[in-house]
Formats: C-alpha cells, sequence, structure tokens
C-alpha cells in the first residue's frame, strides 16, 4: 500500500480511533478520515470495566498485551493531561482446589510464554501489595496457594476460598480520557471525523471509495473497519464473511456505602461456577416469572473492582450469567434482575456485601456487546478486497488491547515489518479447515 494513502476507518470507538492515532501521529499520515454516526467512544467503548492486563492463555496474546501496555504505559506518562492509569492487579479467587492446582498449571504456562515471573506464597514472600498508580509494583504473578495466605493479604475474602492469583501487571485506566486524547492528537496531525454512516464500498478487487448515508463519496486507497459489534455488517458491504458472534454483557456499578471494599482492591473475580441460595420462595417467584434460568447453576466470573480515586465510595460488579450469541440491537436490552443477581454472586467472594442483600443500593446498569471471533482473538489485518483492513473482533478486552491493535493496523495499511504475534490475528486464518477444527479442543480463552 502506498507511503501515503487516503485512509476512511469506519468507526469511532477506540479501535478506529487508536488506528487513526497511529496513522496520523505516529506515522504522518495526515488523510485519515473517521466516520461514525455516533459521537465518538459512545457504542461499546464508553460501556467497558476499563481493565488491562497482560495475563493471557496463549503466547500472541500475551505478546500482544505486553505491546499495548507498554504503549499504554508510555502515553500515560507523556504528559500531565494524558489519563490516569492504576496498578492494583487482577486477583482470581477460587474455594475449589482443583481449580487451584488448574490455575497453577496454567500461570506456569503463561509465565513461560512472556507474561512474567511467577512467585508462590508461602513460599516466595515477601508478597508486595500494589500502589495505588503507577508500575513500581512486580511485574509477573503472585499465586496463593492456601487461603490464609490469601486472606493476609485480601481480608475481605471469603473463608471458603483455598487459593487465588494475583496478576500484577494489570489495573485499569480513565478509557474516556485515553480515546479523547488519541482523538485530540489526531485531529492536530490533520485527522478528520465526519458524522456519517458507510453505508456502500466502492471497487471491485481494491477498494475504491466510501459513500455515506448522507450522500457524499469519499475516494480512498485503504478502508479500516473497526466498527465494533457492527463488523459482520460492514464485512458484508465487501461481501467478506467475518466468523464473528456478539453476546450482550452488562455491567452494574453501586455506592458501598458501608465500605466492605477496599479502595486499593484490585479487580477481584470469583473463579468458579456457583449457585445462588434463593429462599424457597424467592425460587418460586423466579420460576413464575419464567426465570429458572437463575435458579440453577451459574458461570464462573462474577467480577468487580472499586470505581474512583481513595475517596468514592463506588463499585462496579460484573457477571455475564446468560452470555448467548444474539445479533446486536441498540439500545441494548437490559436484565432486570442483574444488580441483584450479581450482588449475590459477589457475596460469594465477599460475605461482606451480602449485608446489602436485604436493601439493595441504587445500581446504575449498562452494557454492550462483546464481539469475538471463535478463537476470542482479534481480527487485524487485510482481508476481501484490496486496501480492506479489519480492526476488530476485540471481545471483552478492546480497551487493553486498542493501542497495540492501532499500531498493527498501521503497520499492514503503511506495508511496514509486522511483529510476530501479527500472523496470529489475520482474518485469514479461519480460511484454514485445520485451524478451525483446532478450535473444538479450544480450552481457556482469557475471556471473564
Ligand atoms: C460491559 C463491558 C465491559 C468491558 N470491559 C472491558 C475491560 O475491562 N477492558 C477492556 O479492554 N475491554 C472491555 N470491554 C470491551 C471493550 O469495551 C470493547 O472491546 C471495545 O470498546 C470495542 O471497541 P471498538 O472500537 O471495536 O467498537 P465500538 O466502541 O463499538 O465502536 C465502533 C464504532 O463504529 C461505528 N460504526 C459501526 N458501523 C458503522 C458504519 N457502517 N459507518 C460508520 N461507523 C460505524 C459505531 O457507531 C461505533 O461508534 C468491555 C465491554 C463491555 C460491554
Amino acid at each position: 500500500m502506498g507511503t501515503s494513502p487516503e485512509v476512511v476507518v469506519i468507526g469511532a470507538g477506540i479501535c478506529g480511533i487508536a488506528t487513526a492515532y497511529h496513522l496520523a501521529v505516529r506515522r504522518g499520515v495526515s488523510t485519515v478520515t473517521i466516520v461514525d454516526p455516533r459521537p465518538p467512544m459512545t457504542l461499546t467503548s464508553d460501556k467497558s470495566t476499563e481493565c488491562y492486563r497482560n495475563w493471557w492463555p496463549t503466547a500472541p496474546m500475551i505478546e500482544l498485551m505486553n505491546r499495548s501496555i507498554d504503549l499504554l504505559d508510555a502515553l500515560a506518562a507523556s504528559s500531565p493531561d494524558a489519563f490516569p492509569m492504576t496498578r492494583q492487579g487482577y486477583l482470581y479467587v477460587t474455594a475449589d482446589a482443583r481449580r487451584l492446582a488448574e490455575m497453577r498449571r496454567a500461570a506456569e504456562r503463561s509465565s513461560r510464554d512472556g507474561a512474567g515471573p511467577l512467585r508462590v506464597h508461602p513460599g516466595d514472600d515477601p508478597y508486595t501489595m500494589s500502589p495505588e498508580a503507577g508500575s513500581e509494583v512486580p511485574s509477573g504473578a503472585d499465586l496463593f496457594i492456601d487461603g490464609d495466605a490469601l486472606r493476609r493479604a485480601f481480608g475481605f475474602v471469603s473463608q471458603r476460598a483455598v487459593g487465588g492469583i494475583h496478576v500484577r501487571r494489570a489495573g485499569w485506566l480513565d478509557a474516556q480520557r485515553y480515546g479523547t486524547w488519541m482523538l485530540e492528537r489526531a485531529r492536530d496531525a490533520g485527522a478528520r471525523l465526519v458524522r456519517d454512516e458507510v453505508v456502500a464500498i466502492g471497487g471491485t478487487r481494491r477498494v475504491r471509495n466510501a459513500e455515506l448515508r448522507g450522500g457524499i463519496s469519499l475516494p480512498c486507497d485503504v478502508i479500516v473497519a473497526a466498527p465494533g459489534p457492527l463488523l459482520a455488517d460492514v464485512g458484508r458491504l465487501v461481501d467478506l464473511a467475518l466468523a464473528v458472534r456478539t453476546e450482550t454483557h452488562l455491567k452494574m456499578a453501586f455506592r458501598d456505602h458501608l465500605g466492605v471494599i477496599p479502595r486499593d482492591a484490585p479487580m477481584c473475580i470469583w473463579a468458579d461456577p456457583q449457585q445462588i441460595a434463593w429462599s424457597d420462595d424467592e425460587a418460586r417467584g423466579l420460576a413464575a416469572m419464567g426465570r429458572d434460568d437463575l435458579v440453577g447453576g451459574l458461570p464462573g466470573g462474577c467480577h468487580f473492582r472499586p470505581e474512583g480515586g481513595p475517596d468514592s465510595r463506588w463499585v462496579l460488579g460484573l457477571w455475564e450469567y446468560g452470555a448467548t450469541p444474539v445479533e446486536p440491537t441498540f439500545p441494548i436490552a437490559v436484565d432486570p434482575l442483574y444488580p441483584e443477581v450479581v450482588l449475590r454472586g459477589l457475596s460469594s467472594m465477599v460475605p461482606g456485601l451480602a449485608a446489602y442483600l436485604d436493601r439493595l443500593p441504587e445500581p446504575v446498569v449498562d452494557g454492550g456487546y462483546y464481539t469475538a471471533a471463535p478463537d476470542n482473538m482479534p481480527l487485524v489485518g487485510p482481508a476481501g478486497p484490496d486496501g480492506f483492513v479489519v480492526a476488530g473482533a476485540v471481545s471483552g478486552y478492546g480497551i487493553m488491547a486498542s493501542a497495540a491493535v492501532g499500531e498493527l493496523v498501521a503497520l499492514h495499511v503503511m506495508g511496514d515489518d509486522l511483529p510476530a504475534y501479527a500472523a496470529s490475528f489475520l482474518p485469514r486464518r479461519f480460511d484454514d479447515p485445520a485451524y478451525v477444527a483446532s478450535l473444538a479442543d479450544l480450552g481457556d480463552t482469557g475471556q471473564i
């Protein structure tokens, strides 16, 4: 692709903005037009929990996230008005000795694949807590192989817990400020934002122009498709069938006015499946509402993190107990029972939260879609006609991956040398029947 291509980016979510930033600011391509009918970052990218981690089950994902966090750290440190990042980590907790053993095996693999050293407690002491912000915390992870050692560090965790793992190159960031910061810099470098929708793409073997609902046609050499949950629709504009599914993921925020959750707590994930202890009356009521789905076994992955600084009381809680593929529709449908189910789920990990079950705190619920490929790895790279580049399927990790995804798209667009991980994310991997067949044995994909 040429040295100064005319680029149209479909979508002003975090992936489209990071792409525009890397092209315009890092590569000096001033001819970048982002097209979106919505205000920037308002479809999915402002619904996220804003967390990041380099702890993933496969080497390409670890390499991608390490690169992305390197870039995020450097951007956050580059100017005082950039965006804050914490480094409080992710804590995965279990009450199941077999799951703890599997956690240990998986952690040893991730450590070997580049996620950093693994320290075991008790044993490899001392364990050091995370400072509130900044990067002077150890890398890698701390594995607690007994519940008492875990509770010495995290006193709010249930007596039932038998261990857990605290991932250290992890935390959260202000994603809105991060996206806005990149967009402002991209615009300063010549990128423009057009409020419209791409409804057709001209050209047969090579893209020629993007046609907008408002009637304008934008001539271009390259089209980057970063339309979030609408990726399959945009693929169809160039007769490209992309293997993606979308799942609803909700999130709730509540004020922890009793101060149950310490403000320096990590993102905490209860790894075990669980069954909620509804009373008989409650179970009958749920059955009468047609909600038997909530009465039986529910999956693992219920999680929370403190939101805001030391003076805030807000906590975010999430649990996708019913994630099945759906067609994306807007506004997203919200389960009215979500806050109660999440709080009940979280109280398995943090019994102190049960104090809220008689009188639920007023919740704020929102959510969006995870858009994912069958292997839960992103789709990044050329596909379909020449000049068409995909930047999506970033599932539940689009904020943390966006810096490396934007950079990788820019490398593809400019025809530059690619990092080793690039091949793992090419959309055409799904054209290989052997690769698709190998997914039948897909283990943990790292998704929460
Ligand atoms: C509840 C929840 C929690 C999450 N937590 C985390 C987390 O902790 N960490 C993390 O890293 N990620 C998290 N994610 C995932 C993350 O939010 C997404 O992966 C990311 O925001 C996707 O960004 P995107 O740019 O691909 O899509 P979007 O943000 O959806 O942006 C796509 C844009 O494309 C536009 N568009 C679509 N079609 C067209 C068209 N034809 N023409 C023009 N524009 C078009 C849309 O209007 C939209 O603005 C979470 C997601 C959810 C829902």
